[in-house]
């Protein structure tokens, strides 16, 4: 009699597990038949959900019903038509490595986060200085140990994010700390140097920490044009943002490694 238990036991077990292999095959199935856009799409609304309705018809449209193009259809950019003429799609062109061996993707150019489409940022953050100015507001930074005053926008609750880092960060020891004291700034309308382009600083959702023990390719380029990775940020604390929704500009071939800001949908 107990053995015909067992067997019963064994054989159903057996049979359910089978269903949830199949259960799992047909999830991993659905993900790859997932289109680009699709994928895309998903990430966009998990990161945006104010603001991103869905994609549709090569469009982005956005939950005021205002629509943008989501794939141009250029194929085979340059990396400079990406960093100049980016489409929306094209700011998922390089996957932002979360592992700590993110050194062994920074290819020539790979610079994830990088590409920027300013009409998609200048959409959710405002499109001119003033209008930008409208939505920030200040932190403390670090209230105990540095209380530098940080305008941050609070649109997609950048500013609530950016305070909550500053939290975790005030906990670590003296040695950790010393990276983020005196950060160098957030908010500046401005184009990033030699170019046309608008940095994140102007949307204020960028931060740069403390320039002392930071690296920036330009610094380092030399007589040749070449310039080689430095950088001395300890991964903790590029943790601690990535997981409020901060890329550093620390995992770029172009490395600005005192630069964060917040792309949550480069990293969800
Ligand atoms: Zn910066």
């Amino acid at each position: 009699m107990n053995r015909i238990i067992l067997i019963t036991i064994t054989a159903l077990t057996l049979v359910l597990s089978n269903c949830k292999q199949k259960e799992a095959n047909d999830e991993s199935q659905a993900e790859k038949e997932l289109s680009r856009a699709e994928i895309i799409e998903n990430k966009l609304k998990k990161a945006y959900p104010n603001f991103i309705e869905k994609i549709e018809n090569n469009h982005l449209i956005w939950t005021d019903s205002s629509t943008m193009v989501f794939d141009d259809m250029v194929s085979n950019k340059s990396f400079d038509s990406l960093l100049n003429y980016p489409d929306i799609e094209d700011q998922f062109h390089f996957i932002y490595p979360m592992d700590s061996d993110y050194l062994s993707v920074l290819s020539l150019n790979y610079d994830p986060g990088r590409i920027r489409n300013d009409a998609f940022l200048k959409k959710m953050y405002g499109s001119t200085e003033e209008e930008v100015k409208k939505n920030l507001v200040e932190i403390i930074w670090l209230p105990n140990s540095d209380s530098t005053k940080l305008q941050v926008t609070t649109i997609n609750e950048v500013h609530t994010k950016l305070q909550n880092i500053s939290n975790e960060l005030e906990t670590l020891p003296e040695e950790l700390k010393k990276y983020v004291l005196k950060p160098a700034g957030t908010f500046k309308w401005r184009v990033i140097s030699g170019t046309n382009r608008l940095s994140a600083h102007s949307f204020g959702i960028a931060i740069d920490i403390n320039v002392n023990y930071s690296h920036y390719w330009k610094w380092d380029v030399d007589t040749n044009k070449k310039f080689k990775y430095q950088n001395k940020i300890p991964l903790q604390i590029v943790n601690i943002f990535e997981k409020h929704g901060f890329i550093w500009g620390g995992k770029w071939y172009h490395y600005d490694t005192m630069h964060f800001e917040y792309r949550p949908e480069l990293i969800n």
